[in-house]
């Protein structure tokens, strides 16, 4: 997709602040430092439209960005990160309890893992959450730069054995550095916008 306006709308805590405009929107998940933000600013070709940052889990907010007036982004917080406290984890779960269960234009849901490790406890159980709600996933396996080519295919089958990957979805491994998995990270997202 050639994004021609890319652009941060809110950071939204509470579901008063969500956008009214009804746009389709697409959620990206993973763990806290995983790469989202990388991905984000890679899909649409800009070096810092979504924050990267070298403070994992500090954004605790729904971070919604508006592509060509078409669609949302929407960047859920991170998780995983150890070093937040009870509270914050409860404050979180509460913030994608209400997104998840009630947002009715979102369309379907990016989770983003490190290819070069199998899925942690954290992503198998944020994917089993997103089959429950019975979201479309596209797992963007990203970080493929670090991973040697002639490794690839049995990581692939490793992150699909581990999540317990349900075949009507989606495996794309990217890479933020050498943008490849780009293309077909936006032929999938056009499927659901
Ligand atoms: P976020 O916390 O999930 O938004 O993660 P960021 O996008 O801020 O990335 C976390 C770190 O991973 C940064 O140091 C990035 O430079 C690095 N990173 C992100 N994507 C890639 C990638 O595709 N390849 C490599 N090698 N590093 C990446």
């Amino acid at each position: 997709m050639k994004v021609t306006h890319a652009e941060f709308m809110i950071s939204a805590t509470t579901e008063k602040q969500y956008p009214t405009d009804r746009l389709p929107e697409i959620a990206l998940a993973g763990r806290s430092n995983v790469g989202k933000s990388s991905f984000i600013n890679t899909l649409v070709s800009r070096k810092s439209l979504a924050r990267t940052s070298s403070k994992p889990g500090k954004t605790q907010t729904l971070n919604y960005y508006r592509i060509n007036g078409k669609f949302y982004f929407v960047d859920v917080p991170g998780y995983g990160y150890a070093k937040v406290s009870k509270k914050e984890r409860e404050k979180w779960a509460m913030m994608m309890e209400t997104y998840f269960q009630k947002r009715e234009q979102l369309r379907a849901v990016l989770l983003v893992t490190d290819f070069r490790h199998a899925p942690t406890k954290d992503d198998v159980q944020m994917y089993e959450y997103l089959k429950f709600y019975e979201f479309p996933v596209i797992v963007i396996a990203t970080k493929m730069d670090k991973v040697p080519k002639g490794k690839r295919t049995s990581y692939i089958k490793r992150t699909k054995e581990v999540l317990k990957f349900v075949d009507t979805d989606y495996m794309v491994p990217f890479s933020a550095y050498t943008g490849e998995g780009k293309q077909e990270a936006w032929r999938l997202i056009k499927k659901f916008i």
